[in-house]
């Protein structure tokens, strides 16, 4: 099957990679399709998570994939975000759980950057290289994006020079064994912030591990109670002011890069119901030769095009920092969340009884889009923003 993202080595391809950006794509297959996708059930297995995603770590870190966002002066290779989706699209083909746990180790150590130059200093050149494992928790228990109603999360004790966290975070990114948390939520002055911390050294901290979680088994809760953190690992945030979400073109990057690993997971599966359409028979006839089948497989694929486009011309702007980032990064988002979900579906349903069974993993890889779907905010949230941003009556902008 012509496959969309096998493109001539010159780069000179209708989706504007450069040469180095085409060698990427095809070294990340290689490895995502001798070492990943055999052990792809290990990243969501209770008892082989940790091993499986320190070892992972590791070997990417080795690969200079971790550093491939991070500035030069920092020991990163400083490449547009272009390379970031492309790696989480190819890592998703093989583990949405590993694609999901990388992309928080290259952005949020990004945020870091821009957050607290004394966390950077410390924690950043352990997380490129593979040997610090970062996790994020963001999510408050009144609504991610609930930033009027959210109760505060920390305050700054001046005389002490710290600040002080209570209060309850989700995470979802292997918070139960990482090395250093980034921790987001509301100051008691309603301005958003990020706090970082090595875990093992800071008391009040609970971790709750919720292995049941549907997509991965690397969900959970942190409780803070009077957690102490020195004012230089922490600062404000620019998503919110006053309790008021900013407009900043920023912030769809979690967003997009979703989309990527959405599109990854979710050609995979299409490409495996492709071939199992063609191989399996009925009344002597491939399955691909009913004009029905024919014109599902085709709608589908229209419908991948679609989503590709709309993630690359969203990144792209997002990484010229073009405020239509915001408005197509919304859109985006939303589009890529349903037409994955949907697609995936489908290809439950074309593998009959198999699609159901989980030994196939046709079934989980549904689960995993909607995670991916739901992570970063629904298309409830972006449509949302979006007629916020198109300025549709009454309609209120929403920072995801
Ligand atoms: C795979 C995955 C990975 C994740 N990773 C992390 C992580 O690493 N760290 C972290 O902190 N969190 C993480 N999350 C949490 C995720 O960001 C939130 O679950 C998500 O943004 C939705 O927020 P919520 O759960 O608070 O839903 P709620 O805000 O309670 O929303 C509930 C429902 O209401 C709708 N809704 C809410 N607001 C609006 C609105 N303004 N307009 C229209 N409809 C609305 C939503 O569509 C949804 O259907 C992850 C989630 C998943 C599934």
């Amino acid at each position: 099957m012509a496959n969309i993202t096998e493109i001539d080595t010159s780069g000179r391809n209708g989706w504007g990679y450069t040469e180095e950006e085409v060698l990427l794509r095809q070294n990340l297959r290689a490895f995502v399709e001798k070492e990943v996708a055999p052990r792809w059930e290990e990243g969501r297995n209770f008892d082989t998570e940790e091993a499986f995603f320190r070892e992972m770590h590791k070997k990417l870190g080795d690969m200079d994939i971790l550093r491939i966002f991070a500035p030069v002066e920092s020991g990163g290779l400083a490449q547009r975000l272009t390379n970031v989706g492309i790696i989480l699209e190819e890592l998703a083909r093989g583990s949405a759980a590993l694609s999901m746990h990388v992309m928080v180790n290259i952005l949020e150590s990004a945020w870091m950057g821009l957050v607290s130059k004394a966390a950077y200093e410390k924690w950043a050149p352990g997380i490129i290289s593979g040997d610090i494992i970062l996790a994020g928790c963001g999510t408050a228990p009144e609504g991610m994006a609930n930033y009027p109603e959210q109760a505060s999360l920390g305050r700054l004790d001046e005389k002490a020079n710290e600040w002080v966290l209570d209060g309850q975070r989700a995470f979802s990114s292997g918070g139960q064994f990482c090395d250093v948390l980034l921790i987001s939520g509301i100051t008691d002055e309603g301005d958003s912030a990020m706090w970082f911390v090595e875990v093992e050294k800071t008391p009040g901290l609970t971790i709750t591990h919720n292995p049941e979680m549907a997509v991965e088994s690397t969900y959970g809760t942190v409780d803070f109670k009077n957690v102490r953190v020195p004012k230089e690992f922490g600062g404000l945030s620019p998503m919110v002011r006053k309790r008021k979400p900013q407009e900043f073109v920023g912030f769809k990057t979690f967003a997009v890069m979703c989309d990527w690993m959405n599109i990854g997971t979710t050609e995979a599966v299409f490409e495996k119901t492709v071939e199992y359409m063609k191989n399996r028979t009925s009344y002597f006839k491939p399955l691909a030769s009913k004009g029905l089948i024919q014109y599902k497989l085709t709608t589908m694929k229209a419908k991948l095009v679609a989503c590709r486009a709309m993630a690359t011309l969203a990144t792209q702007l997002i990484e010229h920092g073009d405020p239509a980032g915001m408005l197509v990064g919304d859109l985006s988002k939303a589009y890529v969340n349903d037409t994955c979900r949907m697609i995936t579906d489908e290809c439950i349903q074309m593998h009959g009884n198999l699609g159901i069974n989980p030994k196939s993993g046709i079934i989980h890889h549904h689960l995993e889009t909607i995670g991916f779907s739901i992570g970063a905010g629904t298309s409830d949230m972006h449509y949302d923003a979006a007629a916020a941003l198109m300025g549709l009556p009454e309609a209120e902008f929403v920072a995801m």
